[in-house]
């Protein structure tokens, strides 16, 4: 079948694997005040300003995606806190709820939220993911370069006004393995989620080797040294496996060691205007220039559609088969992407 009888037949958001897309994440910057080991280069080159997707385009954006199937859409970056004018646009995003919009997330590190967040909640952001890769202020600061006092405050201000939180670690060997128990400690006393990340070759230096990832079979070894009952949780439509450890449920996101590729249905835009059909994906599609010029009514809509809907359709099968036939091109990392 060709690519043009494809696009004539779907125009549902629908890969060749048949997986239907419902999440975008939307990456609204890439800068950030943080410095992660695992995400951040040495020397970042951030994107100019002037070169960043204005906030009317991607809400155009948004809008025409809902229309064709999208349901939730993750804000991230770089440091989505960092841009402003983000808790207009999430205010703005409302009314892409009588489109079928249901739920509008962000991803953050933290450090802006205390002040952000009563906005944030009045805005009608529904969830934040906050990442958290250790609880010991020194091992934070290494990680992180900045102090984890914010975050701590962040959180709790979050969870004050009422936004449910959940928490992320990425886990690197010989650095903060000796951080899994005190998180679930943690998070079952602040009563929040946690979701161990499995470290994944997106880091800006491209240092990543599968000898630093902390894989989920380790986390459960580590696990049952301190805590008895440790039961997997049936696992929805969604990236993490779920356990119950002595009653706390925790997630384990294991992209490298179990891959939920056969269930993806999630699309990405970096801030700059690439859409992304995967996060390991080595080329994105720009669209800048289309989004740009995207209204409503305008025929730039056809040629969108005709573009994505391809972009979409090839979406490679997943983690493995991309690394198995080009294990050493890289060209995006997870600053620009977005997680
Ligand atoms: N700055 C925000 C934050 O840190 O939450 C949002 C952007 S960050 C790129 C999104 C998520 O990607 C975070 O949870 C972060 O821990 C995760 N991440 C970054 N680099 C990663 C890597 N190499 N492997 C796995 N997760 C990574
Ligand atoms: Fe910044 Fe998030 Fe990357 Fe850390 S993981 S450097 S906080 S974008």
């Amino acid at each position: 079948m060709n690519s043009a009888m494809h696009i004539a037949q779907h125009t549902a958001l629908i890969d060749q694997y048949g997986r239907q897309k419902r999440k975008l994440r939307l990456s609204i910057t890439d800068r950030c005040n943080f410095k992660c080991s695992y995400c951040m280069p040495e020397h970042p080159k951030w994107i100019k300003k002037h070169k960043l997707l204005s906030f009317d385009a991607l809400y155009q954006f948004c809008q025409f995606m809902v229309q064709r199937g999208i349901e939730q859409i993750r804000i991230t970056g770089g440091e989505p806190l960092m841009r402003q004018g983000v808790v207009e646009f999430i205010a703005q995003l409302q009314s892409l709820r009588s489109l079928g919009l249901k739920r509008i997330s962000m991803t953050t590190n933290g450090h802006y939220l205390a002040q952000h967040a009563l906005a944030l909640k009045q805005a009608g952001l529904d969830d934040l993911n906050v990442s958290l890769d250790s609880l010991d202020e020194d091992q934070f600061k290494q990680l992180t370069q900045k102090e984890i006092q914010p975050v701590l405050a962040g959180i709790a201000q979050a969870q004050r006004v009422g936004l449910v939180v959940k928490v992320n670690c990425v886990l690197i060997k010989n650095c903060n393995e000796n951080q899994i128990i005190p998180l679930v400690h943690w998070a079952k006393h602040q009563q929040i989620e946690l979701r161990f990340i499995e470290f994944m070759p997106l880091d800006g230096d491209q240092k990543w080797s599968v000898t630093d990832v902390v894989t989920e079979q380790e986390i459960l070894n580590e696990l049952a040294t301190a805590f008895h009952q440790i039961d997997m949780i049936q696992q929805m439509n969604n990236p993490a496996r779920q356990y119950s450890i002595d009653g706390t449920v925790i997630g384990i996101i294991s992209t490298i060691s179990h891959s939920f590729c056969h269930q993806c249905d999630r699309l990405r835009l970096t801030a700059e205007g690439e859409f992304y059909n995967c996060l390991f994906a080595k080329k994105g599609l720009n669209i800048k220039y289309l989004l740009d010029h995207l209204t409503p009514q305008n025929t730039t809509q056809t040629e969108l559609e005709a573009q994505l809907l391809q972009a979409i359709w090839s979406k490679a099968q997943g983690f493995s088969e991309i690394q198995a036939q080009q294990p050493r091109v890289r060209k995006i990392s997870m600053h620009m992407m977005g997680g």
